[in-house]
């Protein structure tokens, strides 16, 4: 296992850009985890821990890429029908057995090998049968419908990088070249807990003054969804003794904390207390709204990152900061998520010197172009306006003012949740 530096949070203690954060963590952080080979079943959404090469070419042999006739093209007229007698048959799977010879017609199927000598496919569709001759209509080019041993992948050649994150089409990339198992890194464990003395499990009783606790299930699940094992640690009381103990063990058995709440300006925060006790802890102050300030330390080794206690803030920091962290520590290779550029339909006010993300509605306008719409209220509490959002118009530091009608980066949720 990889083993970070003992302080790879560290920061000169400065507001800083969210590029910078990510650039520094880029810089820090690996893969902490072993590898380990899984079955092409269990594959999906691991990360690749080393490049894959084909062990064979796609597809393996010069094959029809439709049902028809392989034939000689020079045996064709180019202007009007050629009849041509059908003198053998190759199913999928099958040979001929011989090579083609001039003036004859191969019934062939679509997969089989083409054999020997003949050029050219007709698609049945284009041809028809009379007393075991083929009449093939004129107009078909040389060499069509004939698909080339390793036209699609040679032998040898890296298909697949370390760090990719496997997906469907991978995985039958993977197959058709002849991996029957995959070597992944095995799945970051990571242990979440809530902090808060008003924070209460849903479904128990609320008494005056307490919430329930949003952010623990928010983050368990969006960690699931980068493939983390995760072990839920509940909520823990503003108690340090309490914090500094779960503290320890979580350290113990996980490779990277994640935590909410606490981490106001003004708190009493136990966690920082016990983080320090046994490493160090850094606040970073990001240059974003919603949700600074977070903070990063290490216990044991152990990486923790803390997130605000507001659930709105703690979603979008979640995605913006602490995701690239995970897959960072998962092995994954660096990657940004894709903005799109999209006309923006609202003004909005800003403060200068941080970026801003605002949740936005994706609709089409009057001429059909897709516009981004602010959508609901922007509070750091409030959760139901991300339910309803697409996405997050990322505003950049410089900006003060959007007029609308203007052009704006929008992140949409399905390029960092899955
Ligand atoms: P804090 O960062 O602890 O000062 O919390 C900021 C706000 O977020 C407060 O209103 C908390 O009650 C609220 N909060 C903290 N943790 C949670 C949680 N796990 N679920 C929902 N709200 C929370
Ligand atoms: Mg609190």
């Amino acid at each position: 296992m990889a083993q970070l530096s003992d302080d790879c949070f560290a920061h000169g203690g400065d507001l800083m850009p969210l590029d910078e954060a990510l650039a520094l963590l880029a810089e820090r952080l690996g893969p902490v985890r072993g590898r380990e080979k899984v079955a092409l079943a269990g594959a999906a959404g691991r990360i690749l821990a080393a490049d894959i090469g084909a062990l064979t070419d796609v597809p393996p042999h010069d094959n029809s890429a439709v049902d028809g006739y392989a034939l000689f093209f020079d045996d064709l007229d180019p202007d009007a029908e050629t009849r041509i007698p059908v003198t053998g048959r190759v199913p999928a799977g099958g040979a001929l057995g011989r090579p083609g010879r001039k003036g004859e017609a191969i019934r062939i199927f679509t997969g089989a090998p083409m054999p020997d000598g003949p050029d050219t496919v007709m698609m049945q569709e284009d041809c028809r049968e009379d007393g075991g001759d083929v009449i093939v209509a004129p107009g078909i080019s040389r060499g069509a419908n004939w698909r080339k041993k390793g036209e699609d992948v040679r032998e040898g050649d890296t298909i697949l990088r370390a760090g990719r994150e496997l997906s469907p089409q991978d995985i039958g990339l993977a197959a058709t070249a002849g991996h029957r198992e995959i070597e992944v890194w095995e799945a970051l464990r990571v242990a979440v807990f809530s902090t808060g003395d008003e924070v209460r499990e849903p479904g128990d009783d609320l008494p005056e003054g307490a919430i329930y606790d949003a952010n623990r299930h928010m983050l368990v699940a969006a960690l699931q969804g980068l493939g983390c094992r995760v072990d839920d640690l509940g909520i823990l009381p503003d108690d340090r003794a309490t914090i500094t103990r779960a503290l320890g063990d979580a350290a113990r058995a996980h490779d990277l904390i994640l935590t909410s709440g606490g981490v106001s300006v003004g708190d009493e925060d136990h966690v920082r207390a016990a983080v320090e006790a046994s490493g160090s802890l850094h606040v970073w102050r990001l240059a974003i709204k919603p949700g600074r300030p977070i903070a990063t330390g290490q216990g044991d080794r152990t990486p923790i990152a803390r997130l605000p206690g507001n659930p709105g803030a703690v979603l979008i920091t979640f995605l913006l900061i602490a995701r690239p962290i995970v897959l960072m520590l998962s092995g994954a290779g660096p990657s940004s998520p894709t903005r799109f550029r999209v006309r923006a339909a609202f003004d909005h006010k800003k403060k200068s010197g941080r970026r801003e993300f605002v949740r936005g509605k994706l609709e089409t306008d009057e001429d059909g172009m897709l516009v981004v719409r602010k959508f609901g209220a922007g509070g750091a509490g409030i959760l139901s306006a991300l339910v309803g959002a697409d996405g997050l118009v990322d505003l950049p530091e410089d900006l003060t003012y959007l007029k609308s009608g203007s052009t704006v980066d929008f992140l949409p949720f399905s390029e960092v949740m899955s």
